[in-house]
């Protein structure tokens, strides 16, 4: 039977497996493990990559958020705008930092922040605002700075899912004051363990970013502010620049595989096809469909039995979530209820071949 798989990481390395191998021993000859040159190395590189002045390594995405909000100055009580569609690490870390996530909904096509909803929930005490780049697809970038610039909020985008994405040309994680990325093993960028960084355009955010991932220091044993240890370690920026000169054809090879989706399955009445927004690029993080009628459960099911793996990104909104209960309401987001009980996410990553795309639509077709 043909073997499909959601994430394929090991076809994927074969193909760059001597490389990383050389990569990885010339980091243990060197045994600077920790801020070794490969990480200023591809830092550099991936600034180049993303035309982005700054980018700052980290330990994890989820790091980088905080970070971020930690170097912009938000204090205990400031209200921070994020989705309720989303990966719950965008509110955590709000939340950890006493910061109050305020939630919006999202639009029932692109899957990002409805921004017809921003007046709504403004206060006097609304900081910020998280737009998250989801699957793979830049937010309304243009309403949101506009309405942050009228309301002087600052703008984090969360860019974990959407590296390399294009709004009007510009690269995902330069539109904001602040980008956050996540080299998680099965993103677009991934590593070979925990990995994340930080991209901004402003100097001094970009001194206080380094700083306070690094114990709040600038001198060594000199702390000017409580800061956290968090750092991309040099074995997995040295595997992150072997990967980074494939990631434009990595992002082609996703967009292919779409393309193959979108012809195949625009066909059917009871699927919608992801929608592409007119001002940005996809980079297909995810493949997500929209399953009508009630379908999605025994949808999922009868693909599993036929050997095809799929996900629920997400499967219950943050706002519905134990962690976040007493926030809001259920029903109080309407689009991002509905969204998760229809979306399911379909087998996608750069080795794909046309047999396993053929195979897996012709069954998704099959399926009364
Ligand atoms: C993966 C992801 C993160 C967190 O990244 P980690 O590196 O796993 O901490 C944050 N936001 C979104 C939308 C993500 O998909």
């Amino acid at each position: 039977m043909i073997n499909i798989q959601m994430v394929d990481l090991s076809s994927q390395l074969k193909n760059i497996r001597k490389e990383v191998d050389q990569a990885i021993a010339n980091v243990l000859d060197t045994t600077a493990f920790i801020k070794g040159k490969d990480v200023q190395e591809f830092t550099n590189e991936l600034s180049q990559w993303n035309n982005s002045q700054h980018t700052i390594g980290v330990a994890n995405g989820t790091d980088g958020l905080q970070i971020a909000m930690m170097a912009l100055g938000l204090k205990p009580g400031d209200e921070v705008i994020v989705p309720v569609f989303t990966y719950v690490a965008t509110a955590e870390v709000i939340a950890l930092l006493q910061l109050k996530p305020v939630f919006i909904d999202v639009e029932p096509d692109t899957f990002n922040i409805d921004v017809s909803q921003l007046d709504q929930i403004l206060t006097n005490r609304t900081k910020a605002i998280v737009p998250v780049h989801l699957f793979g697809q830049v937010s309304n970038m243009d309403s949101i700075n506009e309405f942050a610039e009228k309301n002087n909020l600052y703008v984090i985008e969360d860019v974990a899912q959407a590296i390399g994405s294009e709004y009007k040309g510009k690269k995902a994680g330069n539109i904001g004051h602040i980008g956050v990325t996540s080299f998680f093993p099965s993103k677009n960028l991934g590593c070979f363990g925990d990995g994340g960084a930080i991209f901004t355009n402003n100097d001094e955010l970009a001194e206080n970013i380094k700083m306070i991932a690094n114990h709040g220091q600038k001198v060594k044993y000199y702390h000017d502010v409580i800061g956290v240890n968090s750092r991309l370690d040099t074995v997995q920026a040295a595997i992150l620049r072997v990967k980074l000169k494939e990631l434009d054809s990595y992002i082609g090879r996703r967009q292919n595989a779409a393309k193959f989706y979108d012809q195949s399955l625009s066909v059917v009445d009871w699927i919608e096809t992801p929608a592409r927004f007119e001002d940005s690029t996809h980079v297909f993080h995810q493949y997500t469909i929209k399953v009508k009628n009630g379908k999605r459960d025994n949808l999922k099911e009868y693909l599993q039995d036929k050997g095809i793996p799929s996900m629920i990104y997400y499967p219950v909104p943050l706002h519905l979530q134990k962690a976040y209960s007493g926030l809001a309401e259920k029903g109080d987001f309407p689009v991002s209820e509905q969204l998760c009980d229809e979306v399911l996410s379909l087998p996608m990553h750069t080795e794909l071949d046309k047999n396993q795309l053929e195979y897996i639509c012709s069954t998704l077709k099959s399926f009364e």
